[in-house]
């Protein structure tokens, strides 16, 4: 019922001519994928990347937005400027944007809102940092994230919504959640959804995100509520990030 969904987060990687090579290399890899393909280039290189990735299977998001539409906010850029750019997602609240710039569950909700003012479809990233799963503190605080996250967002559009679950400590560090674990805290999120929005929370696709590699993505995707992955390292190479969307094949 509900399509899985691959995305990679090139992070601060890839002028405009390595995001075209990039994707000139993954199209044909990944063009008979039944997952949907995203890729999330940096703001300098969406435009590159739309190029490259037209008419393939190949969707492009951001990596974050501005809350305003637009105004004197030096260095930001808007949901319009992004749709204007061709971008269909846009990533909202990934953990490092919460560790070095401060984002907070407010800003994230209103970055949410911005982003469906201007019709880009929304993966909002969640996760606790090693203290607080060392302090029992994981769901709580996933839970928090949730809520106060999608503070305002109504059912009919929650539909469309993608949420990405990220322990802080699995990011880049090469330690994978065990699907087990992943499991569990995505089907409280699937929980905490349900108690948000009812019978669409069945709808909503929940992504693993942390240290995903051609290694793990199918015992991840085995679970039942884990629709697909987050992947920054492993995006950087079109082999393994073709691996990672062609898990079922
Ligand atoms: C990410 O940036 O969202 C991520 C999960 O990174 P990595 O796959 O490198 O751990």
């Amino acid at each position: 019922m509900r399509r899985p969904i691959i995305a990679g987060n090139w992070k601060m990687h890839n002028t405009t001519e390595e995001a075209r090579d990039l994707v000139t290399l993954l199209r044909p890899l990944v063009g008979t994928a039944r997952a949907e393909v995203v890729v999330c280039p940096p703001f300098t290189a969406i435009a590159a990347t739309v190029n490259a990735a037209s008419g393939s299977n190949i969707s492009v998001g951001a990596q974050d937005l501005f809350w305003e539409d637009k105004g004197a906010y030096t260095g930001e850029v808007s949901g319009p400027m992004l749709r204007d750019l061709g971008c269909r997602y846009v990533i909202i609240g990934h953990s490092e944007r919460r560790q070095y710039f401060g984002e907070t569950d407010a800003i994230v909700n209103k970055k949410l809102l911005a982003a469906y003012r201007n019709e880009l479809l929304p993966i909002v990233c969640v996760g606790e940092t090693l203290a607080e799963r060392e302090a029992g503190h994981t769901l709580e605080v996933v839970g928090r994230q949730v809520r106060e996250g999608l503070k305002g967002l109504e059912t009919g559009q929650a539909r469309d919504l993608v949420v990405a679950y990220e322990p802080v400590w699995a990011i880049g560090t090469g330690k994978t959640a065990t699907a087990a674990d992943a499991q569990e805290v995505i089907a409280y999120i699937r929980k905490t959804l349900g108690e948000m929005y009812g019978e669409t929370a069945a709808a909503i696709r929940i992504q693993y995100g942390g240290s995903v590699k051609p290694e793990n993505i199918a015992e991840l995707m085995a679970q039942p509520d884990i629709d697909g992955a987050l992947v920054g390292g492993a995006s950087l190479d079109a082999v393994s990030f073709a691996a990672i969307v062609n898990y079922d094949q």
